[in-house]
């Protein structure tokens, strides 16, 4: 029998890649932005008409491409921003699969015009439907123009299924705001047949989204800053009392300077709402994670905003306890549970790293007796005896002993309650209580014991450090800082 598997020529090939890239005009503006923004500009201008089904136009004032690259570009898998599989990992780019451009033109009419600095003129080059047309010298700025006409004009049964205008307009709008809110230091303006739409100069973070989203939000951005050793977190949530209606809020979440959806982190930071708004409208927010890219996983479909995370549950606690504190400092609910100047590091415990955990050197004197007396008058004795020895040479030397050879006055002390411990109390409170509750006469080599003997008796080494991460991760994992 005749042989029937054939390689599809690149153009089918690309057609049936840009079904998944190039869904409705907004992908086409979300690719070639972010092509901008990796390209280094400093500016970017996106023009539409007729909600990108007639033209989708993006000018920036990047890098260029090379002559002899332009039509590399176009090629399927052709990028310059990752080279190995193990760079998916370190990812500081947009881009990286190389199809947005090939895909693109495999189903529409794209003209290119590209000047790199060190060029005497620009290139410009016309591709359509995937065959490369003429190409011409041209005077332009240094940067690259992409003019994308008549989308899915090769692919009748896509075009039609195109919504109506204000639809699609409104999708550019939406992920030309995600670009632009997560890259504030870049200028960018939007047009939309040729009306200005939005005007952004370079700013801050603030300052960007309220040009975006107009000055009445300035007032009910409340700053968030969280730093721990698996994630930054940086940004705004809303006032309560500015939350809207479901799908009017302003909720946006960005890792590592790219848009993604996570209903995960959502509740995470409608959990510190609670009580604080009405059933059924939305807070603002605004949040900025960084975390380690060898931490995230990105490589996933390209138009799925969706990304997974390996320490998802410990940053759900992290972004909830952060918008609280938020919160807290304005006043809208009290600020709880820690008197802490500083965030609380959670830091990862990562089965396998048990090994690097350290036990705190404790040295002991098996033959110390505390109660031995000639050992009390012997300052050498006392300090051969290790950290007990600070006990023997301070207060303790100031007891007298009775034939029992318990301290004096033992019974009395008891009956007092210095010993009776509540539960109810940390162990720091009892302590403290014990200092001040007592009027004792003044014992400075006590006092001073009080206050240096906790420090000293920490183990000073990072053990401790990860000895209580640890602890920290089993209480997370119990349950232990959820709020409720
Ligand atoms: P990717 O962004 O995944 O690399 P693209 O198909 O979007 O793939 O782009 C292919 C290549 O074309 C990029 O790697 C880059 O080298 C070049 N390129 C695309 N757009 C621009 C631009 N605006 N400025 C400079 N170079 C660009
Ligand atoms: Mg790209």
């Amino acid at each position: 029998m005749e042989n029937l598997i054939k390689l599809l020529p690149d153009s089918v090939a690309n057609q049936i890649a840009a079904g998944e890239v190039v869904q409705r005009p907004a992908s086409v503006v979300k690719e070639l932005v972010e092509n901008a923004v990796d390209a280094g500009a400093t500016t970017i201008t996106v023009n539409i008409q007729e909600g990108g089904r007639e033209l989708i136009q993006v000018i920036d004032n990047g890098c260029g491409i090379s002559p002899g690259d332009t039509k590399m570009a176009f090629e399927r898998h052709a990028t310059s921003k990752i080279t190995r599989a193990d760079d998916l990992y370190a990812l500081t780019t947009f881009g990286f699969r190389g199809e947005a451009l090939a895909s693109i033109v495999s189903v529409s009419e794209v003209e290119l015009r590209t000047k790199r600095e060190t060029d005497e003129v620009g290139l410009r080059m016309y591709v359509n439907g995937g065959a490369f047309g003429e190409t011409s010298a041209v005077n332009i700025q240094n940067g690259t123009q992409l003019l994308v006409k008549n989308l899915f004009y090769n692919v009748p049964a896509r075009r039609k299924f195109l919504k109506s205008k204000s639809v699609e307009t409104k999708h550019i709008v939406d992920e030309f705001q995600r670009v632009a809110l997560c890259n504030p230091n870049i200028e960018m303006n939007l047009y939309d047949n040729d009306t200005p739409r939005y005007k952004l100069p370079a700013a801050t973070r603030r300052q960007r989204i309220v040009g975006m989203f107009g000055k009445h939000i300035n007032a009910q951005l409340l700053d968030l800053q969280v730093e721990t050793s698996i994630i930054t977190i940086e940004g705004f949530v809303g006032h309560p009392q500015g939350a809207k209606k479901s799908g009017q809020a302003e909720q946006f979440l960005f890792v590592n300077n790219r848009f993604f959806k996570s209903p995960y982190f959502h509740k995470a930071v409608m959990a510190a709402y609670e009580k604080l708004i009405q059933p059924g409208v939305y807070p603002a927010y605004f949040l900025y994670l960084q975390v380690d890219p060898s931490r995230l996983d990105i490589n996933i479909h390209p138009t799925k905003t969706e990304i997974k995370f390996e320490d998802e549950t410990a940053i759900w606690q992290i972004i909830n306890a952060a918008v609280r504190e938020s919160l807290g400092k304005m006043g809208a609910v009290p600020l709880m549970d820690f008197d802490t100047q500083e965030p609380i590091d959670i830091p990862v415990f990562r089965p396998g790293s048990e090994q690097d955990i350290k036990i705190p050197p404790v040295s002991l004197n098996p033959d110390f007796n505390p109660f031995d007396r000639e050992n009390e008058s012997s300052p050498a004795q006392a300090s051969a005896a290790g950290r007990t020895s600070r006990r023997s040479g301070s207060f303790l030397q100031h007891m007298t002993y009775g034939p029992d050879g318990m301290p004096e006055g033992w019974e009395e002390l008891s009956k007092d309650g210095y010993d009776t411990f509540d539960p109810t109390t940390t162990p720091g409170e009892t302590f403290r209580s014990f200092i001040l509750d007592k009027e004792e006469p003044e014992d400075t080599e006590l006092q001073e014991f009080i206050s240096k003997g906790f420090d000293q008796q920490a183990p000073q080494d990072e053990s401790w450090a990860e000895q209580g991460a640890l602890e920290i991760e089993s209480e997370l994992s119990s349950g232990f800082f959820s709020y409720g």
